[in-house]
């Protein structure tokens, strides 16, 4: 399968080509990058270490987009909807693991996927996608009496908060509650903050160092703490999952796919 990478040279974008060069049965079909950025014309393989392969990093998507199956898109929302109007013009699976997007930014890829199959997720792991699972099942067990709190910590780089992962966390909550996230999820606490509002899901962010994604959900009963977690010790977890998407998403009807339809693990 003929597999694209866009925000090439980006830290996720890097992670993306190794896991290409990594996996049997993917080729590399080219390496985009934006206009203007630092390392074009640079040869995708001496990029992430390997030897020079003969595909040097493009701002121009077009031609690239045309001779592929699939693009892997981890970079930033307004590129993100940018590519995949392409992706739906050329027809390929677009990967997208970009997170930080808007409610108007998700209709847009609606209107893409009627087009092309489009897989996206706040988290590529096989890990976090079951502890999602895990976290429904425990918050519809649980009574309300146990408080859900998502606590997240990420590298200090990182632009958006909380995590794509953590939402998905948070999603997953209020799913095996019955809540809706939008009105229940309470993303910022300062000052006289009064009590917690009965059937809250919070959330507490950390930024520092080179953390390349910690995940914890907590169940805080009258009398005891259950504790749900993930530390992602490599970004080349998220790589090799969106490749396994991509991989997954060859031949599928257009339409809006998650990681959990990839996993197996959705209801
Ligand atoms: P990064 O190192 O900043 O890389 C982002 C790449 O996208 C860069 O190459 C950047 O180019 C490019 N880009 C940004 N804005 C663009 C635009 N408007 N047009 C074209 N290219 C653009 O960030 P990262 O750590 O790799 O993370 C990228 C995204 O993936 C973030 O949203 C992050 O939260 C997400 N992420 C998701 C998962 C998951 O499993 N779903 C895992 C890790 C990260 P410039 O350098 O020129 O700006």
């Amino acid at each position: 399968m003929r597999i694209a990478v866009v925000g090439a040279s980006g830290r996720m974008g890097k992670a993306l080509i190794a896991a290409i060069l990594d996996t049997d049965g993917a080729t590399l079909s080219g390496a985009i990058e934006r206009e203007g950025a630092a390392a074009l014309g640079q040869d995708a393989g001496s990029l992430v270490g390997q030897p020079s392969m003969g595909i040097a990093l493009t701002d121009d998507p077009l031609p690239v987009f045309a001779a592929s199956d699939a693009v892997l898109d981890f970079t930033a929302p307004e590129a993100t909807l940018h590519y995949a109007e392409l992706a739906a013009q050329a027809r390929i699976v677009h990967v997208i693991g970009t997170t930080g997007m808007s409610e108007d930014d998700d209709q847009k890829l609606n209107a893409a996927a009627r087009h092309a199959a489009i897989i996206k997720s706040g988290n590529m792991s096989l890990g976090v996608n079951l502890l999602a699972v895990l976290v429904k099942q425990a918050a519809k067990a649980l009574s309300a009496d146990f408080d859900i709190e998502v606590l997240e910590m990420h590298h200090k780089a990182k632009v958006d908060a909380p995590s794509g992962t953590a939402l998905l966390l948070g999603e997953s909550a209020a799913d095996g509650r019955g809540l809706n996230l939008q009105e229940d999820g309470v993303f910022t606490r300062h000052g006289i903050t009064g009590p917690r509002p009965e059937g809250a899901i919070g959330f507490a962010t950390m930024r520092g160092g080179s953390v390349v994604g910690d995940h914890s959900v907590l169940f805080a009963g009258p009398a005891e703490r259950i504790t749900l977690s993930h530390h992602a010790e490599d970004r080349s977890l998220f790589a090799r999952g969106a490749v396994k998407a991509a991989l997954w998403g060859y031949g599928k009807k257009p339409g809006r796919y998650t990681m959990q339809d990839v996993l197996g693990l959705a209801d």
